[in-house]
């Protein structure tokens, strides 16, 4: 079995603990590589490499060009290794091999868009009240980043943290799931090959609580930048409001996947099933809840329920699979607890509604897609994250109640509308609390478009031109031009 070790500044290292972790096949069951056991002396290690290098390398002090070019090498290698990397990660976190291969090649496109704007975020000359003055504004990197990460899309949501961050001069230190590290020591690899000075990128795996937590409470860490559940999002933010450092957090959400009665039905189906069952729901962006106009609500769920029970649900490597196991025993049995949950709510199961057991799935860590209809908003199928194959659909009279459902949950991240009305799009498009909103469509996300969430789905924005600032910090340059004698007693410019 293959034994990682850490990656701190350059090199391979084992963990002070001296403890490794098995990390498990969620198809198969079995235990196929070992991660190392980190804990609070490796983060140390990590971080003082980190600043190492931010304080006296070449990286922060390197033309921005160059620091593009050493970007683009890095996107290179990513590419030529996607399917190396994607077929390490689909074995640790079981999504299904087409989805995962697609991820590891949109990683290298992240990196590509970021190392072409390394050298284009230009500061400003600010008109001055007082014109003997010149003011420059600049952007400066932060210096040390936590980039923490969950299981689900451990490579591409590591990629929209460190790819800004590194382009805008900052070092990094990436904390991964416990359940999926491999493919992020193997990017490690990669950024060695790169040309990365040592101590610009490291990787420390091991759990949230042994890793994480010294990590985020290091004093030498600028910023953490997060994507996991909001309740270790609240954590991250209480810990870091202490320190008064800066954070990024990407956390749940609960979105609406809004069917108005105009809607081409065909596709607002094949909508909601991309929402909720690819990835087996196991996503941030799932279209968990469905609101369909009262008109429409019978033939629609009659057909959403027959693609369902059509779906091909087995082995993720097949690439005739449309839905894989779920990643972790954990999460299996928090799927099944919400369930049981929605059931003695009142909800009425119509599809799935257990696990799968049997021949063709493997271990058994299967949830088959399951749809609840007679959903209350006020229920907690309809309110809180499942993160698996469950569907709650709600009913709604018209766009005031559409929205209302939508807007009533304590999460903000994504929502969907489907109508040929351009202005009913439009309307409901604007009156939706949530950071990425789809029209006639479900699940798009680039490198081009900022990233994020309102309310508890949380704090800044991924993706995008401006997602770099969100790594920068400002300075404004004050430069006397005409020295004139003032008095300098009273305050001016
Ligand atoms: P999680 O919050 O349990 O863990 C995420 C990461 O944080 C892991 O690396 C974990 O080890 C670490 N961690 C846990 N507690 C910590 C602490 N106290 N201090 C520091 N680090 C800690 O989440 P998960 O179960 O791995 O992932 C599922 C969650 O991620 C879901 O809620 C999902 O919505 C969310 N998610 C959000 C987005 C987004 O972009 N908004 C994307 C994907 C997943």
């Amino acid at each position: 079995m293959q034994r990682y070790q850490l990656y701190i500044n350059g090199e391979w290292v084992d963990p002070a603990s001296g403890a490794w972790l098995d990390s498990t096949d969620p198809f198969s069951g079995d235990a196929w590589c070992q991660i190392p056991r980190g804990g609070a002396a490796d983060v140390d290690a990590a971080v003082e490499a980190a600043h190492q290098a931010f304080a006296s390398g070449p990286w922060p002090r390197m033309s921005a060009t160059q620091r593009g070019a050493i970007l683009r090498q890095l996107a290179a290698l990513l590419e030529a290794n996607a399917e190396h990397i994607g077929r390490i990660e689909q074995r640790d976190n079981g999504k299904l091999i087409t989805e995962v291969l697609n991820q590891a090649r949109g990683a290298a496109q992240w990196f590509y868009y970021y190392a072409g704007l390394a050298d284009k975020v230009t500061g400003q000359v600010v008109p001055m009240p007082n014109p003997e003055t010149l003011n420059l504004v600049k952007y400066e990197p932060l210096g040390v980043i936590a980039a923490i990460t969950p299981w689900n899309s451990p490579l591409t949501l590591t990629s929209w943290k460190v790819a800004p961050a590194l382009a805008a001069g900052n070092v990094v230190v990436i904390k991964p799931s416990e359940f999926t590290s491999a493919s992020l020591l193997e990017f490690a690899r990669l950024c060695g090959e790169a040309g990365l000075p040592p101590g610009v990128v490291n990787v420390v795996t091991g759990y949230g609580a042994e890793v994480g937590e010294p990590l985020v409470r290091h004093r030498r860490v600028a910023k953490v930048a997060f994507t996991g559940g909001d309740a270790a999002g609240q954590r991250i933010n209480e810990i870091v409001a202490s320190d008064l450092k800066k954070v990024t957090l990407e956390l749940g959400g609960k979105s609406a996947n809004i069917v108005y009665d105009d809607a081409d039905m065909e596709q607002a189906v094949m909508g909601a099933v991309a929402g909720i069952f690819s990835a087996a729901g196991q996503t941030c962006m799932a279209g968990s809840r469905l609101l369909l106009q009262d008109s429409i609500h019978d033939a629609f769920v009659a057909r959403l329920r027959a693609v369902v029970e059509d779906a091909r649900i087995g082995d993720p490597r097949d690439a005739q699979t449309q839905i894989g196991p779920i990643a972790t025993r954990p999460q299996f049995d928090k799927i099944l607890s919400y369930i049981d949950i929605a059931t003695s709510e009142g909800a009425r199961c119509i599809a799935g509604g257990g696990a799968l057991t049997g021949e063709g799935f493997g271990q058994g860590q299967f949830v088959a897609p399951t749809i609840f209809v007679d959903v209350l908003p006020s229920m907690r199928i309809a309110q809180e994250e499942v993160f698996g194959p469950v569907l709650s659909v709600l009913r709604f009279k018209d766009e005031e109640e559409a929205v209302r459902i939508a807007n009533d949950v304590q999460f903000g991240l994504a929502g969907a509308v489907w109508t040929r009305d351009l202005h009913r799009a439009m309307w409901t498009a604007d009156r939706l609390q949530a950071g990425t909103v789809w029209v006639n469509n479900y699940r798009a996300t680039s490198f081009t478009t900022p990233f994020g969430g309102y309310k508890r789905s949380g704090i800044g924005r991924e993706g995008g031109i401006d997602a770099i600032k969100e790594y920068l910090q400002t300075k404004s340059i004050w430069v006397t031009t005409q020295p004139k004698r003032k008095n300098p007693f009273v305050m001016g410019g």
